[in-house]
């Protein structure tokens, strides 16, 4: 494509904005759009009637149902919208209709101004056979493998045997890891091919695929670059995203601890080079897989990416800022020569997901949020408050924390620092995990590839440690607050409540149990000094309320300041020695133990039945595959808890199904 092409009328001044997305990004580009004067616009479905995205935005228009093909990826809807409130310029955010040459097109014939590349730029290098075909002809070095047309059956195993194992089957529309398989060898390649194409099409519409060599001990990089429409084009520096879980980021800095200058300054050349080739306007990302020594392409990404922070804060430019800039029609503020690296910084994506149950999304109410000031090179972005709701229907993404500083570790003690001081509670989220991970010793050395959170999941995904008389004080204050707070409510004395007499000497048990352990503290309060006896052992107890959740403790005279969260039953402690849950057992009794329905194969959560992998009749092994929903977009596959005979399939292919509906039943074998 020649440079002559960039129609000019494309990219003008504008002073309405409609940002085409909800979360985090939407807030991230509102709050840009806003500081260089312009109006916003958000668009929201029926879900997210009161999120944060439409609170900050001048106005708010509803596009249609939580089902996203019905509002945040419905064009008709979103155009419609812009008519409406006399937006003059779209900017795409990440996801949904970021990528879509489509949409680009459909804002340039409606006369809006896409705030991105032109629709033929996304058409060249969205896909990913098509841009390797086209980077391949420039003379940027590709990850061996094939990435034509025909789609044959014959034709990918013979592409596949030349190629040789291990490889990766992955969606040439792909995206967020998303319709990619990687197969060991022959015998496996048929089953990865029909399951990655049927996860393409149903996210993305297309199923054509590619293969690729699958290249050992892989870290990824890549390279930041933003053009503008007069010809000028820029890289940023690089980022290293090794730290995967799914083929999917987790934790992204800046610059690459891999790198060193000369290396750097090759692959930021080979980025240019790669933009160059179709005369790139707008931000975009190269990546590429490295094996250590050399860098070889994957993919580009014709959008902002969710990890653009770090970027930012090392090189002091406000990318959203650029991405309208270039859209207004103007050059790019800096030339290459004055772009400057300075110090490290870090992020880590937070997700409403339980790593201890294989990561699966977590929805519902979140009731407490709390993240660190943005001060001492913090930086969080968020698209979530408290009271908002998680809703299945989208990205699992809640914010992210990102840190810079001086050096590299410095950055990491921060990050850390940040993500313990990150409370999120209602739903469960992966913040421990993102801790773990931080402060491992392997991340810490840069001794990783993207295999790493697999192979180290156990050490990462610690159970939480038994609660020493620390944590048994503190539950027994949040416990006692939270009673105290009833009976104000009430009006009440809080002596009036269970337990709390102001006369004698008395005591009050109370059972916790984490895991299958049970442990006591018994308050002595009354005339005189409370104290806590725990086993054999007694304390000197006091505790005040310090600020929201956090509780100061005075044991036997020395004070120290805690979270306690009470939920129901639930408790939620940070102490100097980590975090906790704690159960509090009810003195009332109603705390059933009996796992009910346990032979019940129930949806998690709200989901579609995309495959159904066993008969019914048939004999399974515990942990034999039985059905595999699409839950928040991620398969996940549903597996017998114990060996039994399939009794009962409730559901076919296609169902959607709400959380907590039975969709098969297995009969436990006779012993
Ligand atoms: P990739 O992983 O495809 O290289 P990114 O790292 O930028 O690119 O991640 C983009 C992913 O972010 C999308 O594929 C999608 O899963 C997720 N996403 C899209 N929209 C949102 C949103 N509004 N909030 C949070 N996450 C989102
Ligand atoms: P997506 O559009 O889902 O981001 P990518 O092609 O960027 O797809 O691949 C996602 C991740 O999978 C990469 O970041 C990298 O870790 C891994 N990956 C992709 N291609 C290869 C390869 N050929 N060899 C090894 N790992 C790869
Ligand atoms: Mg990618």
């Amino acid at each position: 494509m020649a440079h002559a092409e960039i129609p000019k009328a494309l990219y003008r001044r504008f002073r309405t904005l409609l940002i085409a997305n909800r979360g985090e990004i939407a807030c991230r580009v509102i709050r840009t759009a806003r500081a260089m004067g312009l109006r916003t616009v958000a668009v929201y479905s029926e879900a997210d009637a009161n999120a944060l995205h439409v609170t900050e935005a001048d106005e708010a228009v509803l596009i249609g149902p939580a089902r996203a093909r019905d509002s945040y990826l419905s064009i008709e809807r979103i155009l419609e919208a812009a008519r409406k409130t006399g937006a003059e310029a779209i900017h795409p955010g990440y996801g949904f209709l970021s990528e879509s040459a489509e949409f680009a097109q459909a804002c340039a014939d409606a006369g809006l101004i896409f705030v991105g590349p032109t629709a033929d730029m996304i058409t060249a290098m969205g896909s990913k056979s098509g841009s390797k075909a086209l980077m391949e002809k420039a003379g940027v070095p590709l990850v061996p493998g094939y990435h034509g047309e025909a789609q044959d059956d014959d034709i990918l195993a013979k592409a596949a045997d030349k190629i040789g194992f291990p490889l990766l089957v992955k969606a040439s529309a792909g995206g967020g890891g998303r319709g990619m398989r990687v197969v060991r060898s022959a015998a496996e390649l048929a089953p990865a091919i029909v399951s990655a194409k049927r996860e393409a099409k149903a996210a993305f519409g297309d199923d054509r695929m590619l293969i690729e060599k699958y290249v050992d001990n892989p870290r990824h990089i890549e390279v930041q670059i933003v053009g503008d429409s007069h010809g000028n084009l820029v890289s940023l520096f690089e980022r290293e995203c090794t730290l995967q879980r799914r083929h999917q980021k987790v934790i992204e800095e800046a610059p690459s601890p891999t790198l060193n200058d000369a290396q750097r300054e090759a692959v930021c050349a080979a980025a240019r080079k790669a933009a160059g080739a179709v005369n790139y306007v707008g931000a975009g990302t190269i990546e590429f897989v490295s094996d250590g020594k050399e860098v070889f392409f994957i993919e580009m990404n014709t959008r902002l990416q969710v990890e653009h922070p770090v970027t930012e804060l090392i090189t002091g430019v406000d990318l959203v800022e650029w991405q309208l800039r270039v859209a207004f029609g103007e050059k790019l503020p800096l030339a290459q020569d004055q772009i400057r690296l300075n110090g490290h910084a870090i992020e880590a994506r937070v997700y409403a997901e339980n790593p201890h149950k294989n990561f699966m999304p977590s929805v519902g109410r979140i009731r407490t949020w709390r993240t660190p000031a943005e001060t001492n090179g913090l930086r969080i972005d968020a698209g979530y408050r408290e009271g908002d709701a998680v809703s299945p229907n989208y990205d699992a993404m809640l914010a992210k924390v990102i840190a810079w500083a001086p050096t590299r570790d410095a950055a990491i003690n921060r990050l850390n620092r940040g993500l313990e001081e990150t409370d999120i509670r209602g739903i469960v989220t992966n913040t421990p995990f993102l801790s773990a991970l931080v402060t491992h010793p392997d991340v810490r050395a840069n001794t990783i590839d993207t295999g790493f959170i697999e192979r180290e999941l156990k050490a990462l995904t610690p159970g939480s440690a038994t609660p020493g008389d620390l944590e048994l004080c503190a539950a027994v204050a949040a416990i006692v607050a939270s009673e105290k707070q009833v009976a104000r409510a009430a009006q009440t004395s809080p002596w009036q409540t269970a337990g709390w007499m102001p006369v004698g000497r008395r005591q009050r048990v109370f059972r916790f149990k984490h895991g299958a352990d049970e442990q006591r503290a018994t308050l002595n309060y009354g005339s005189g000094p409370a104290t806590i006896s725990i086993g054999d052992r007694e304390v000197g107890f006091e505790a005040s309320a310090a600020d929201g959740v956090y509780f100061d403790l005075t044991l036997d005279g020395s004070r120290s300041r805690n979270v306690s969260v009470i939920e129901g039953h639930e408790l939620y402690l940070r102490t100097r020695n980590g975090r906790f849950d704690i159960h509090w057992v009810d003195p009332f009794g109603g705390d059933d133990e009996e796992q009910v329905g346990e032979d019940k194969i129930v949806a998690p959560l709200p989901g579609t039945v995309v495959a159904l992998l066993a008969e019914e009749g048939a004999t399974l092994e515990k942990g034999a595959a039985i059905l595999t929903l699409e839950v928040m977009k991620m398969e996940q596959t549903l597996r017998a808890p114990f060996a039994g005979v399939l009794k009962n399939i409730k559901c076919k292919v296609g169902d959607i199904v709400q959380e907590g509906v039975e969709l098969a039943e297995v009969e436990p074998l006779a012993e």
